[in-house]
C-alpha cells in the first residue's frame, strides 16, 4: 500500500461516503473541497438567522440496501418520516399532484376534459416516431394537449431549453412507471397513481434537521476516525504523467497555493471542470467534448413570513408560465426544526437559471422583491408578512441532457478510462442526472474498487436495482 492517502475532490454525498467507505478500511483519505464553510455540496443545508434552509428538497429515498445502510450508519436515530403533499398551480388553480381524475376534472371542467381525451386518442392512434425528444416522448404518452398544460412551461423553466431539444432519455429516466390510462385507473379504483414512477414516491425518510445535517455528521465520522477534510480548497489543476495522476493543486478564497499528492484519486467535481483541469490537457476531442457539457443553474430565494401555517404542501410545482418561479418549498412541512421558532415559516421559491444571466446576476434585493411579487401573485402570501429573505445561488444544480451529451460523456469516458488511479463519480462528476443514492451508489463501487475489486462505475444505472454491489466488468 502506497505511503500517499487517498485523495478525494468534492465534500458532497459522492465525495463523503468514498471518503467514509475508505476510512472504515483504515485508509488514509484527503478531501478537498471549494466551499469555505459547507460540506453536502447540493444536499448542503444552508443556515441564516437560525432559519435552515434546503437546495430543492432532498427525499432520503432509495431502492439499494447498501445505500439505506450507510444513511443509517452515519447517522442511525436522526431522520423523520415525511409524507409529501405537493401540488400544481396552473391556469391560477391548484391540482392534486399526482394528477387525480375527479379533481382535474372538476378544475378542468368538460371541456377542456374532453380536449385531453381527444389528444391522447390521437396520440394512442398515430404516435410520433422516432422518439428522440422529450416533447415526443411525453406526446405519445399522454397526448399534445396534457403535454402542453403539465409538463412543457415547467420542464421548459427547469431546463432553459426547449422540450424540443431536450432528449427523451430524461423523461424515461423521471417519468417512467407513470401513465395516463393507469392513472384514471386506479383513480376510478379509489387509489393514487403508481408509486413506482420515481417521482411519485409518497413517504421518504429526511433528517431533522435537513439533508446537511447527514452530510456534516458524515463529515464529523470521517474526522474522527482520522480522514481529513479541508474547506477552501478549489481543486484548480490535476497534475499526471505516464504513471498517472501524481498530484492537485489549488487556491483557497484567499489566493493561498496548496499541493496535494495522493496514490489514488476520486473525483466528484464536475466533468467538464475536471477535464479542463488536466496538465498535460486530454487530446483535443476529449477537451471539446468537456467543452460542451451544460449545466443549468438555481436559486433559492427564502422568505420568512410571520405566521404558522401558509399552507400544506411539502412543495409545489408552479407550472403556470406567467411567473418566473418553478417550484415553491415549505420547508417546515419537511421538518418542524427548520424553522427556529414555529410562530415563523419558511418559504424557497426556486427559479432555474444559467449562470450570468439576468436572474442569476440579479442582486438579492431584486430576487428578494421579484420573490415577493410572484408570491402575492399565485396567493401564497402577502407582502406585508414577510419579515426576511435570504437568497442562496447554487451553480450546476442539474447536468443538462442535450441530444449530444451522451456521444459527449462517452469520448470523455473511453479517454479517462486509461488512468488506474482517477476515478470520476457522482452527479455532475459523471454528468449523470442522480440523486444522492446513485450518487453515493457510485463513490461506494470506487472506494471497492481501491481495495481491490473490479467494478464498473458508469454502470450503475438511475433504473437498477443494484441491490448488491452493482455489476461487476463480467
Ligand atoms: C433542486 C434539486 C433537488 C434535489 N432533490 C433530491 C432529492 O429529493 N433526493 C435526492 O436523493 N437527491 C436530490 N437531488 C440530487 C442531489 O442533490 C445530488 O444527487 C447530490 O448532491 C450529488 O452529490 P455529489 O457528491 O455527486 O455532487 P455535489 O452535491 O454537487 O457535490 C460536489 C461537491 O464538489 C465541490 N466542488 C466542485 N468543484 C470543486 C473543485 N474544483 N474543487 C473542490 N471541490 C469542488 C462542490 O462544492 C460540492 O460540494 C436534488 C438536486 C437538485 C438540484
Amino acid at each position: 500500500m502506497s505511503s500517499k492517502p487517498i485523495v478525494i475532490m468534492g465534500a458532497g454525498p459522492a465525495g463523503l461516503t468514498a471518503a467514509w467507505e475508505l476510512v472504515k478500511e483504515g485508509r488514509d483519505v484527503v478531501v478537498w473541497e471549494a466551499d469555505p464553510s459547507y460540506v453536502g455540496g447540493i444536499s448542503r443545508t444552508v443556515h441564516a438567522n437560525g432559519f435552515r434552509f434546503d437546495i430543492g428538497g432532498h427525499r432520503f429515498f432509495s431502492k439499494s440496501t447498501e445505500v439505506n445502510e450507510v444513511w443509517r450508519e452515519i447517522m442511525p436515530d436522526d431522520f423523520i418520516d415525511c409524507p409529501r403533499l405537493s401540488r400544481i398551480y396552473y391556469g391560477k388553480k391548484f391540482f392534486a399532484y399526482p394528477l387525480e381524475a375527479v379533481d382535474s376534472f372538476l378544475k378542468l371542467g368538460p371541456f377542456e376534459t374532453l380536449r385531453i381525451l381527444g389528444s391522447y386518442a390521437r396520440a394512442k392512434l398515430a404516435p410520433i416516431r422516432p422518439e428522440t425528444t422529450f416533447a415526443q416522448w411525453v406526446t405519445n404518452r399522454f397526448g399534445r394537449r396534457l403535454f402542453e398544460m403539465f409538463f412543457k412551461s415547467y420542464t421548459e423553466k427547469v431546463w432553459g431549453i426547449s422540450c424540443d431539444e431536450i432528449s427523451a432519455d430524461w423523461a424515461a429516466q423521471r417519468i417512467k412507471g407513470l401513465s395516463l390510462r393507469g392513472a384514471v385507473l386506479s383513480a376510478f379504483r379509489g387509489k393514487k397513481a403508481s408509486p413506482t414512477a420515481k417521482t411519485l414516491i409518497r413517504n421518504f425518510f429526511y433528517p431533522r434537521l435537513g439533508p446537511g445535517q447527514m452530510w456534516e455528521t458524515a463529515t464529523k465520522k470521517i474526522m474522527a476516525k482520522g480522514g481529513r477534510v479541508e474547506l477552501d480548497r478549489r481543486v484548480q489543476t490535476v497534475h499526471w504523467d505516464e504513471t498517472g495522476v501524481t498530484h492537485i493543486t489549488g487556491t483557497n478564497q484567499l489566493g493561498e497555493f496548496f499541493q496535494q499528492e495522493g496514490s489514488q484519486f476520486i473525483s466528484s467535481i464536475p466533468l467538464k471542470e475536471l477535464m479542463l483541469s488536466l496538465d498535460p490537457p486530454p487530446p483535443p476531442e476529449v477537451k471539446a467534448a468537456a467543452n460542451a457539457l451544460r449545466y443549468r443553474d438555481f436559486i433559492t430565494v427564502c422568505l420568512v413570513v410571520n405566521r404558522a401555517n401558509v399552507f400544506p404542501d411539502t412543495w409545489i410545482y408552479i407550472h403556470d408560465p406567467t411567473v418566473k418561479v418553478g417550484r415553491v418549498q415549505n420547508y417546515k412541512n419537511w421538518s418542524a426544526a427548520m424553522v427556529p421558532d414555529p410562530k415563523f415559516t419558511s418559504l424557497g421559491l426556486e427559479y432555474f437559471c444559467f449562470e450570468g444571466d439576468g436572474l442569476w446576476t440579479a442582486t438579492d434585493h431584486d430576487l428578494a422583491e421579484l420573490a415577493i411579487r410572484e408570491a402575492e401573485q399565485i396567493g401564497l402570501v402577502k407582502r406585508a408578512l414577510v419579515q426576511d429573505a435570504f437568497v442562496v445561488r447554487m451553480p450546476k444544480a442539474y447536468p443538462i441532457y442535450d441530444q449530444d451529451y451522451q456521444r459527449h460523456v462517452e469520448t470523455i469516458r473511453a479517454w479517462v478510462c486509461q488512468f488506474h488511479n482517477l476515478q470520476p463519480v457522482g452527479r455532475n462528476g459523471m454528468h449523470h442526472y442522480n440523486n444522492q443514492d446513485h450518487s453515493m451508489m457510485t463513490a461506494m463501487l470506487a472506494a471497492k474498487n481501491i481495495q481491490g475489486a473490479d467494478f464498473d462505475c458508469w454502470r450503475v444505472n438511475t433504473e437498477a436495482e443494484y441491490h448488491e454491489a452493482g455489476e461487476s466488468k463480467e
